[in-house]
């Protein structure tokens, strides 16, 4: 699915004189490279606050601790995305309230986030999946309507813009009260282990976030709230330095191969293509499609027999999976979700996609599904 290798080959002598340098200096936690990536992700992103911390999970979890969830509020959520939205809600007993996307993005249905909301109602987190944005503009406005907060779930989205109707154009997780990424390998600004980050323009609540992630303390060995331990490490720090120069080409030879795929696929009557909103780019973490009235798991097969990865993101919604079975939600309750869960398939999607390597896939592909 991804080819980590090859892209580290062209960066290789960068990236092991950086690694060496870190190992070198020892300061391998909260050294000057974890403060020097965070300024540069920030200038990236035009946001004010980049507080670096261990992965994309606990930037959701932190976020939620840092605005002062607590437990019995209800937080929004799309039932389509990665267990872990839901499960730092679950962890902070909060209520996670799941709502169902749009056919076309596959992201949060901002009607459904209107008619979910109730008293209780404290926060909406959007997630942006497969690297292209949820309509911010609309949860915005929902949210200054009903004063709730918005956390934007970034992992699949560093680099993604989001145009407002306005003209002002912003970066995905720079738009709600806070933003979480995660810089887990195969993200599209991947580290070498684990990594995450949240970004925020209130200062107030980056000087939270701060403390959070610092086992609840501003001062050494005084601690005034509950937190948690929360760091990116300077080796992997020096790493994404490196890799974030890179970001908006990694982003193009991205977007170029989907372009390869689009054109492939574009007669086939039995793939619906990536649909982009006219308010978002599209940074392609995932290239994903959705078949129709073909055996999807039959293809699945038939790929992986000629050698070709694939994966299904997601196969099961939150709703019905086991740890998160709710006598609030019933089967038939989503049926965008539960219909995406059943049809759709990615395809390998990285940086170091060659036309050879795209035309085996394609034609591959067609194969079982004929091109009309
Ligand atoms: C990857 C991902 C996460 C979690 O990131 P980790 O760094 O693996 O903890 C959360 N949400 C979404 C949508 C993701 O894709």
């Amino acid at each position: 699915m991804v080819d980590l290798h090859s892209q580290y080959l062209k960066i290789k002598e960068e990236i092991d004189d950086a690694v060496l340098k870190v190992i070198d200096s020892s300061a391998f936690i909260n050294g000057p490279e974890t403060k020097l990536f965070a300024e540069e992700l920030a200038k990236y992103l035009n946001v004010k606050h980049v507080i670096p911390c261990a992965n994309g999970t606990e930037a959701l979890q932190i976020s939620m601790m840092a605005l002062g969830l607590k437990p019995g509020d209800e937080v929004i959520t799309t039932t389509f995305t990665f267990i872990a939205t839901a499960e730092v809600i679950a962890l902070l007993h909060l209520t996670p309230v799941l709502v169902d996307v749009q056919p076309n993005t596959y992201n949060i249905d901002v009607n459904a986030i209107r008619k979910a909301i109730t008293p209780k109602t404290k926060a909406i987190v959007p997630v942006h999946l497969f690297g292209q944005c949820a309509n911010m503009e609309e949860i915005m406005k929902i949210a200054r309507e009903y004063n709730l907060y918005v956390i934007e779930d970034t992992c699949q989205a560093l680099g993604t813009e989001y145009h407002f109707t306005d003209g002002v154009v912003k970066k995905a997780g720079t738009i709600g009260n806070v933003g979480a990424t995660s810089f887990f390998p195969s993200k599209n600004l991947g580290c070498y282990g684990d990594g995450g980050a949240m970004m925020t323009n209130d200062d107030a609540l980056a000087e939270q976030i701060r403390t959070i992630a610092n086992h609840g303390s501003k001062v050494k060995y005084y601690h005034d709230y509950v937190g948690v331990n929360s760091r990116l490490d300077s080796i992997q720090a020096a790493i994404l330095r490196i890799k974030l120069r890179h970001l908006d080409e990694y982003i193009k030879a991205r977007q170029e191969a989907a372009e390869k795929y689009n054109k492939a696929f574009e007669n086939c009557a039995n793939l619906v293509l990536p649909r982009i909103a006219a308010y978002t780019s599209h940074i392609f973490h995932q290239y994903t499609l959705l078949t129709r009235d073909i055996n999807r798991d039959e293809l699945q097969k038939y790929l992986a027999e000629k050698g070709i990865p694939s994966a299904i993101y997601y196969p099961v919604p939150l709703h019905q999976q086991k740890a998160y079975i709710d006598p609030r939600y019933k089967d038939g309750d989503f049926p965008i979700s539960e219909m995406l869960c059943k049809g759709v398939i990615s395809l390998p999607m990285h940086t170091e996609l060659d036309d050879e390597q795209i035309n085996y896939i394609t034609d591959s592909v067609l194969e079982f599904v004929g091109n009309n």
